[in-house]
């Protein structure tokens, strides 16, 4: 439920009715948005309540009216967050008309590798740097990533370069370890849904990058970033990378480019687009990439490597650093308005 309250309401009005909806034992709160001040209520509320709240809440002064949240999620809608949320980093804004793009190497291998795909990366125009220490594996014998070693090259990269960084956590026991080395956390597609993690991650005062389920819906997306947003960290990036696809023989993931302009228009939450999970293969990266930023989505997430045939881990989507330049230079022309 959302109270608007009229533009000429005064602080005593406003304080009538967040009493009146504590009175009711819910709790309420000041959502941000244009001159207006609206007071939202998140949790649910019992169907006995609803009405009567609604009727009382309608006539008290300076109340403008009274709507009724749709959306199983709150504070990741708009409903709640009438505006583009933006999320600051060391002098980046992701979301509300930029384009950023966090480009580097599926697992961090070794200096080298990381230090020439960072230069690279940046030379391209990319802001941030990926790069995982942490690696969610299908097999156990595959690659598990560098772990603490790999974060400490992060972090010598991303001071040599001045770019962002960014790194997956899997376990929540890692936290405090791995804020110490990088500027944003990403949650993994298969960990969308580890409350104990979003729950840990949602304590912080640091950008989080959620990505999609595979089999997740919106819905159940959205949720997951709700877990986050409801502890209190509201710098919540959304990552869409595909999902379970028709045609396994030839396509890793389907990229839901219409998740892009559907999540826009319900939730306030920037989104970005990782082509590279989705494609499983490097020569479609590109048209995914120009089809991410076609349909609004506020950057990208790109794997690349200096010598792709050598990467520990998906080596057939790693883009060679040349293949990402040329497409940095070309994706000005489907930005629309937004600056990359
Ligand atoms: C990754 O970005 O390295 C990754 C493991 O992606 P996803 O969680 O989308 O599979
Ligand atoms: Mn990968």
């Amino acid at each position: 439920m959302i109270v608007a309250m009229r533009n000429d309401a005064n602080p005593a009005d406003i304080e009538l009715v967040v009493q009146t909806i504590r009175e009711h034992g819910l709790q309420p709160i000041t959502l941000p948005g244009g001159e207006r001040v609206a007071i939202g209520i998140t949790s649910s509320i019992p169907p006995d309540v609803r009405g009567p709240l609604t009727e009382l809440l309608d006539v008290m002064p300076a109340v403008d009216h009274v709507t009724q949240v749709s959306r199983p999620y709150k504070l990741a809608s708009r409903e709640f967050h009438p505006v583009d949320s933006i999320v600051e980093i060391k002098g980046i804004s992701i979301g509300g008309g930029t384009f950023t793009v966090a480009a580097g190497p599926c697992a961090i291998e070794n200096r080298d590798q990381l230090m020439r795909s960072a230069e690279a990366v940046k030379n391209s125009g990319a802001k941030l740097l990926r790069g995982g220490a942490f690696k969610p594996r299908t097999s156990p014998y595959a690659f598990q990533g560098l772990g603490p070693e790999g974060l400490e090259l992060l972090k010598e990269a991303g001071d040599a370069t001045g770019l962002v960084t960014i790194t997956e956590i899997i376990d929540h026991h890692d936290v405090d370890l791995i804020v110490e080395y990088a500027d944003i956390l990403q949650i993994g597609a298969r960990n969308m849904q580890n409350y104990a993690l979003l729950t840990a991650v949602g304590k912080l005062d640091v950008p989080v990058m959620l990505k999609r389920g595979p089999g997740a819906t919106i819905d159940e997306w959205l949720l997951a970033a709700e877990y986050i947003l409801y502890q209190g960290n509201k710098r919540v990036i959304l990552c869409e990378r595909g999902v379970h696809p028709l045609d396994r023989a030839y396509i890793r993931y389907t990229l839901d480019i219409l998740a892009i302009p559907v999540v826009k228009s319900i939730s306030h939450l920037p989104i970005l687009v990782d082509p590279s999970h989705a494609a499983g293969n490097r020569i479609y990266v590109p048209s995914l990439c120009y089809a991410a930023a076609a349909a609004g989505a506020d950057g990208l997430l790109v794997e690349v490597h200096p010598d792709p045939s050598k990467a520990l881990c998906d080596g057939p989507q790693a883009l060679a650093l040349e293949t990402f330049e040329s497409i940095m230079q070309n994706i000005t022309r489907f930005l629309h308005s937004k600056e990359l």
